[in-house]
């Protein structure tokens, strides 16, 4: 299986969730405009602010939530690229990571 893109930032990303990275995985954006108010953030901090995307946007290295939400089920998923293709982070995933963005 190919490892996706941006093997480095992956494991960086990877090791930061192993290691118990606290992240703001609620509240969950229930409407439209929460999920715009969360998206407007993550495009305040720098770009190389892995960590603070991470934090906001309440990523977590397994499924969430009483339906198992997981990327690989979002829109924003790349499949071949096993990458989040939401502008606000851009950064490779896993298929069973999840994060409060997720959309189906
Ligand atoms: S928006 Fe969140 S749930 Fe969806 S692919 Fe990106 S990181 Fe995964």
């Amino acid at each position: 299986m190919s490892e996706g893109d941006d093997p480095a930032l992956r494991k960086t990303i990877t090791d930061l969730l192993a290691s118990g990275l606290e992240t703001k995985v609620e509240p969950f954006p229930k409407t439209e405009k929460e999920f715009i108010e969360i998206a407007a953030e993550l495009r305040t901090l720098d770009p190389k602010d892995i960590k603070g995307k991470l934090v906001l946007s309440g990523f977590m290295d397994h499924p969430y939530g009483p339906e198992s939400w997981r990327c690989m089920e979002c829109i924003y998923y790349l499949a071949h690229r096993k990458w989040c293709d939401l502008p606000e982070l851009a950064v490779p995933v896993e298929p069973d990571w999840y994060c409060r963005l997720w959309r189906m």
